[in-house]
Order: C-alpha cells, then sequence, then structure tokens
C-alpha cells in the first residue's frame, strides 16, 4: 500500500506528485510531514553561492522561499553539500524544512542526492547512488 502526496515544485512552477511507499517513513531529517490530504510545498533543487552558477547566499534563498510561501527547500548545489549545511545552520525557522543536498555529475549524467551530511565522492553512476543511500539519502 502506499501513500500519495503531492508537492508543488517552485522551479518553472511545475506540478508533480509522488508514491510514498508504505514502509517509507518520512525522513528523520524533516520534522514536518503532511497529514493525508495536505500539501507540503517545497522547493527541490536550488543552487547557492557555493555553485559556479549562482550569486545566492543561503540566507536569501531561504528568504525568498519563506517569503513565497514554501514549507522548505533543498539547496543541492554542483558537487557540494557546502550551501545546504550552512542553510540549515542559519535556519531560524523550526517550521521551515532545509533539507541538504548535492547535485552530482556522474559518467552518466546528473543525479540529486538529498538529505545528505557527508560530499559524495565517486562520479560514477551506480557507486553515487549507493554513497547517497549509505548515509541515509534518498
Ligand atoms: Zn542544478
Amino acid at each position: 500500500m502506499a501513500r500519495r502526496y503531492t508537492a508543488q515544485f517552485a522551479s518553472g512552477g511545475r506540478y508533480g506528485s509522488a508514491v510514498v511507499p508504505a514502509h517509507q517513513k518520512r525522513h528523520p531529517a524533516i520534522s514536518l510531514w503532511p497529514a493525508r490530504g495536505e500539501e507540503l510545498i517545497l522547493e527541490l533543487h536550488i543552487h547557492s553561492q557555493f555553485s559556479y552558477d549562482s550569486l545566492l547566499t543561503p540566507e536569501k534563498i531561504l528568504k525568498v522561499a519563506k517569503y513565497n510561501g514554501l514549507n522548505g527547500t533543498a539547496i543541492t548545489d554542483h558537487e557540494t553539500i557546502k550551501g545546504g549545511l550552512l542553510a540549515q545552520r542559519v535556519n531560524r525557522d523550526s517550521g521551515f524544512a532545509v533539507i541538504v543536498g548535492s547535485e552530482v555529475r556522474t559518467d552518466v549524467g546528473d543525479i540529486i542526492g538529498l538529505f545528505l551530511h557527508q560530499e559524495i565522492k565517486s562520479r560514477n553512476y551506480l557507486e553515487v547512488i549507493d554513497e547517497i543511500r549509505d548515509q541515509g539519502g534518498w
């Protein structure tokens, strides 16, 4: 049995839905989780100043996300979790989720890892997935 929830992805105004398998409990890093029928609005892919293609500070990302009514954001800088870690440190709102992530370039394409604690070292597709899972990430 799977639980369905919908999430509004702020990037490009797209909407998506995801199925959470029944055995998949909410991730412990997220203190808020939507009750049945409620919507959790998250931005799951944004770069900060720790990426070569962004000038946004983590503080600015949080400010804009909250202003726009989001419940949380995942900071997914290229090849590093530094932006997410800094955003987690400066987040003063316990009702706003900051997810530490990274966008990793692999031999066959980019992979986004969420709920990370350590930098991803490999650039091999399957090894990157293993590294994400080994640290409890999605
Ligand atoms: Zn990206």
